[in-house]
């Protein structure tokens, strides 16, 4: 594999998975489509095919909802307590655990992720995930409430019912753990739509939760395209609430058509241009490690085991500190410090261990982005590093940084999703909060300074659903997170994801003869 700085090597071994998986996974079983038809899903490190999927449409949806319908109706899930759902929850993260490696697999060939980051970091990270809510089921209880004297009135939680998840292909087991996992936990029964790119995780975790004996219809997973699949679920009349993650324009298409059908509640994860702020006071050095990288770095893991920013997973994170503003003081040395700094960042095949940047995980993303690198060059900014294709079959991009970005540029201004980085000068710290705000998103925002009532005041200041202060993409499973502006609503993680799939009920019954009041 050619890369950026010719380091990578080819001493190692493609772990390339046999696909066990290709249909729609409805009440338990693989099924195929109703049409019969298939569509490709496409390996990123070279263009070719990988396998054929069944393609779900409107009637395959119908059938995935109505099995989910029963199971909610009639089955044991809804009904069973927190904590048999919890124990049957942590089976299936622990089935998860011993496929780390095929799963890593999975999701380098398809989505172009670095396998030994899925190693270390994404499957174990989705198996934590839903431990953590296994270990919230029989957690979930509603409130005594004071009504008055003649009363005693409390709050029952109950499942929201039929949930529709529409994922994105980016993080594709991840953010099917983050929403499959509250939603069962909450007892809910689920139809998830996995992106049309990265379909072959989740009919692998719906493999693993049925023999981890999740009962038939209360996970169905329907591949297939966004607007066909992805639209009849976010229009059905029998699901009771979409759970989105995806992009802005998506987003708004889903809460149209849940406004046009059934005003079924929504809750949207969509778009970002996370800005970094870097002030005068911050270590140089450190600072465009994090730039490049993230700060939770670890010296006893490979450094991008711990880090993340613009470049990792290719570009391709929601909330990618896209735009880094640099307090003047320090911009030139941090400039150079970055030119320097980006010529680790080897661009290779996911298998192979030096890679540090993987193939954009299909053609049109790839064109995208080079397009906006074209333009970034049009309007007038500088190239500082990257910008180019490797000369490769496969869909690999040079890690990118502009110098010289004026706010109003596209590069600054729309979320490219790849490794694409907008370098800003700001004075003050007012002028640095106005720099962080101005844009329609507000997912998430990081702060470098060693002066912790700076830190307070900008992230006090940033409107974002999460900032990191000396760190960046910070996750944990506590840590509720979502965004602010177009950025969408509703919290993914934390108990508050679990909130999104419960209902409040107030119950209120006469007392007669309390002794107290
Ligand atoms: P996308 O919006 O194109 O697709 C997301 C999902 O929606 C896919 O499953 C797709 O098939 C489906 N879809 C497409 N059109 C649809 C329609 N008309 N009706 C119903 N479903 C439809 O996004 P993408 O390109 O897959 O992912 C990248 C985007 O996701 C970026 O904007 C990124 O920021 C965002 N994202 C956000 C978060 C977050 O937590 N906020 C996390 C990851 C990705």
């Amino acid at each position: 594999m050619g890369s950026y700085n010719d380091e990578s090597s080819s001493d190692y071994v493609s772990k390339i998975p046999t696909i066990k998986f290709t249909k729609l996974f409805i009440n338990g079983e693989f099924v195929d489509a109703i049409s019969g038809r298939t569509f490709e899903t496409i390996d990123p490190r070279t263009g070719e095919v990988i396998a054929k999927i069944a393609e779900g449409d409107k009637e395959d949806v119908d059938l995935a909802v109505r099995a989910a319908r029963h199971a909610f109706d009639n089955g044991p899930w809804p009904r069973m307590s927190g904590y048999e759902r919890g124990r049957i929850l942590s089976k299936f993260a622990d089935l998860i655990e011993q496929h780390i490696e095929e799963l890593a697999a999975i999701d380098a060939v398809d989505a172009g992720k670095l396998f030994e980051w899925g190693k270390a970091v994404d499957i174990p990270s989705t198996a934590k995930t839903v431990h953590y809510y296994a270990g919230a089921a029989d957690k979930i209880h509603g409130q005594v409430l004071k009504m008055s004297k003649a009363f005693h009135a409390y709050t029952l939680l109950e499942p929201v019912g039929v949930v529709g998840h529409i994922v994105p292909w980016n993080f594709p087991s991840n953010l099917f753990a983050m929403k499959v996992a509250p939603s069962l936990a909450a007892g809910c029964t689920i139809v998830v739509k996995p992106a049309e790119q990265t379909p072959l995780s989740a009919l692998f975790y719906a493999h693993l939760a049925k023999q981890a004996g999740i009962p038939d219809g209360v996970i169905n997973v329907v591949t297939g395209f966004g607007p066909t699949a992805g639209a009849a679920i976010a229009s059905h009349m029998d699901i009771d609430k979409v759970s989105f993650t995806g992009s802005t324009e998506v987003g708004r298409k889903i809460m149209q058509a849940a406004a046009l059908s059934n005003l079924k509640p929504v809750s949207l994860e969509l778009g970002g241009k996370s800005p970094l702020l870097i002030f005068d006071d911050a270590d140089v050095d450190q600072a465009a490690d994090q730039a490049l990288l993230g700060v939770m770095y670890n010296k006893a893991k490979p450094p991008f085991l711990d880090a993340y920013y613009i470049f990792t997973n290719q570009g391709e994170i929601c909330v990618a500190s896209s735009r880094v503003f640099v307090q003047e003081g320090i911009y030139d040395e941090l400039v150079k410090k970055l030119a320097e700094k980006a010529k680790d960042w080897v661009v290779g095949d996911p298998f192979d261990p030096k890679s540090r940047i993987g193939p954009q995980v299909e053609k049109r993303q790839y064109d995208k982005i080079l397009s906006y690198i074209e333009h970034g060059k049009r309007e007038g900014a500088t190239l500082l590093t990257g910008g180019k294709p490797l000369e490769t079959k496969g869909y690999y991009i040079q890690p990118t940084i502009f110098t010289d970005v004026k706010e109003d540029m596209l590069i600054a201004k729309d979320e490219i999703f790849g490794p694409v980085m907008s370098l800003m000068k700001f004075k003050t710290i007012e002028e640095g909060i106005k720099c962080a705000n101005n844009t329609q998103y507000g997912l998430a925002a990081g702060i470098i300074t060693k002066n912790l009532d700076v830190a307070n005041t900008v992230s006090r200041s940033i409107r974002a659903g999460t900032i990191w202060i000396n760190c960046y993409f910070a996750f944990d499973d506590d840590c509720p997170y979502g965004g602010y502006k177009m950025s969408g609503f509703g919290r993914d993680l934390g108990m508050d994801a679990i909130h999104k799939y419960l209902q409040v009920k107030s119950v209120a019954t006469p007392l007669h003869n309390s002794p107290w009041l």
